[in-house]
């Protein structure tokens, strides 16, 4: 269950060790680069857009989630002295998307999705949160311009702005009743259409859209999963996971479709309204009718504000081993970075809540002035599906001309898959154990030398706890 899955990743709603030590006394002191008609005075959880105005910190954020938090928490401890301002592109108080799914099984209300929860957390602080959306970043006048007007002068800026989801290319996709899964906001749309009973399609069994599937199926819908790879989350998971994961499901009683895409959305027909208003027409030439359809389909960064920039960019906003841009003022963080990657050696984008909170860490540490390097994020994905859980590790895929090892129960829904390179381990993927899984990421994290134990785990790879306890235990 989720719950399970947050104390895992160590991250979720306002989780303790997320959290950096508070300087001994509150600061809130006038940045020298506002401008005098501002005052440090701002609410927190002002609501709406603040546009118009003009306003300057050393230090300002552009985004408000976990990202963004962190390196504004660390960014008070590290520099007592310096404004902190976070611009914040959503209403309301910051919050963490990872909580959504808590949310939308009623476990939490709205409030609980807070990524602080004390009300003047960030005015203790003296941190500044200001709501608005930065239309375009001036690098070299060290400002941004803000939708409705206004601006924002930094010293450091720190781009924390995340990812936004994918809309692919299908006639319908605007009608009511389809919606994405990305923000509080989509989250209320859902509460509202996914009742008990009604008819769901979920568009996309990746790692987030498995993620909603739960939380649906708790919700009590009824849910057909559409899912054009073949087989469910396969950046994650290989065949025989996929393929078990997918089996499970079905023995949940949702029908999942793979190799399936969606060709169009339409309002259904009287004949077919009660259904659902929705009649959601696949490749294979089979109509679904659906209250509601949601879409998760990947996500890409937001990095449109940098256009004209002069920074860098790929898949995300490129950054070094100090999550600085090709802009020596401007730092980025979270979804919207691509920054090292442990297991390639290469910058990657790894748009997982635990990276942006490391991303957040680290490159506040390096905007005050410190010098933290950052060793890479290790790709780990851990998935619970109603109870199976799903893992995999570093290179899964394997390394070119490496050896593999694996123990497959389909019955029992166990599976180990262990990938090397020369004598290392490098990737693995786990399904329906959780005692591996530190173990596993241990013995990659480490880049121990197996020596003997290589042969061993190619022989047996359930012996990854001895092989751990013999190579890295005694180290
Ligand atoms: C339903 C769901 C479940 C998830 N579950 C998990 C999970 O179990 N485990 C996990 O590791 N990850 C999970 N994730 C992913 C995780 O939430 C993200 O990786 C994480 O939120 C990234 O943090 P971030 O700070 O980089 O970006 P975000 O949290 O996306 O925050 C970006 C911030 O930037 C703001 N912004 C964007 N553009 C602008 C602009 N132009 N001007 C001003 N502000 C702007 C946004 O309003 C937002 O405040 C989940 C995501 C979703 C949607």
């Amino acid at each position: 269950m989720f719950g399970w899955l947050r104390s895992l990743f160590g991250a979720g709603p306002a989780p303790a060790d997320e959290r950096v030590e508070r300087p001994a006394a509150p600061v809130a002191k006038a940045p020298a680069a506002m401008a005098p008609e501002t005052t440090m005075a701002t609410t927190a959880e002002a609501s709406g857009d603040d546009g118009g105005r003009d306003d300057g910190a050393r230090y300002v954020i552009v985004g408000a989630g976990p990202a963004g938090v962190i390196a504004a928490e660390t960014l008070r401890a590290a520099d007592p002295d310096g404004d902190v301002l976070i611009v914040h592109g959503e209403d309301g108080p910051p919050y963490s998307r990872m909580a959504i799914p808590y949310y939308l099984t009623g476990m939490i209300d709205e409030a609980g999705t807070t990524l602080r929860k004390a009300a003047d957390h960030y005015d203790d602080l003296g941190i500044r949160i200001r709501h608005g959306r930065v239309e375009r970043v001036l690098a070299d006048d060290g400002r941004l311009a803000l939708a409705g007007g206004g601006s924002v002068t930094f010293e450091r800026l720190l781009v924390a702005t995340g990812a936004t989801p994918i809309r692919p290319q299908i006639e319908g996709l605007d009608l009511p009743g389809v919606h994405p899964c990305w923000t509080l906001e989509d989250a209320r749309d859902i509460v509202r259409l996914a009742e008990p009973g009604s008819r769901v399609v979920l568009l996309g069994a990746g790692f987030i859209g498995c993620i909603i599937l739960e939380a649906l199926v708790k919700r009590g819908v009824e849910l057909t999963v559409v899912e054009m790879g073949d087989r469910m989350v396969p950046r994650m998971l290989d065949a025989t996971a996929g393929g078990m994961l997918k089996r499970w499901c079905e023995g949940k009683g949702i029908k999942v479709l793979t190799s399936t895409s969606i060709t169009r959305i339409e309002p259904a027909t009287d004949a077919a309204a009660e259904g659902g208003g929705l009649a959601v027409e696949l490749s294979g030439g089979e109509t679904v009718p659906a209250h509601l359809v949601v879409v998760a389909a990947g996500v890409r960064a937001n990095m449109a504000m940098l256009d004209g920039a002069g920074i860098d960019t790929d898949q995300g906003v490129l950054v070094d081993h100090h999550l600085r841009s090709s802009h020596p003022r401007v730092y980025a963080a979270g979804d919207v970075a691509q920054g090292p990657d442990f297991s390639t050696g290469g910058f990657s984008v790894h748009a997982v809540q635990p990276t942006a909170v490391d991303h957040g860490r680290i490159a506040a540490l390096n905007m005050a002035g410190g010098d933290a390097p950052y060793k890479g994020s290790l790709v780990m994905n851990v998935l619970d599906t109603l109870g199976l859980v799903s893992c995999s590790f570093g290179r899964w895929q394997g390394a070119d001309g490496g050896e593999q090892a694996e123990r497959i129960d389909q019955d029992a829904y166990k599976y180990i898959n262990l990938r090397f390179e020369d004598d290392k381990l490098v990737g693995a993927i786990t399904l329906g154990r959780t005692d591996w899984v530190g173990v596993v990421r241990g013995l990659i994290q480490t880049e121990v030398a197996l020596g003997p134990w290589k042969d061993k785990l190619i022989a047996d790879p359930h012996r990854v706890m001895e092989a751990y306890l013999a190579r890295v235990g005694t180290a």
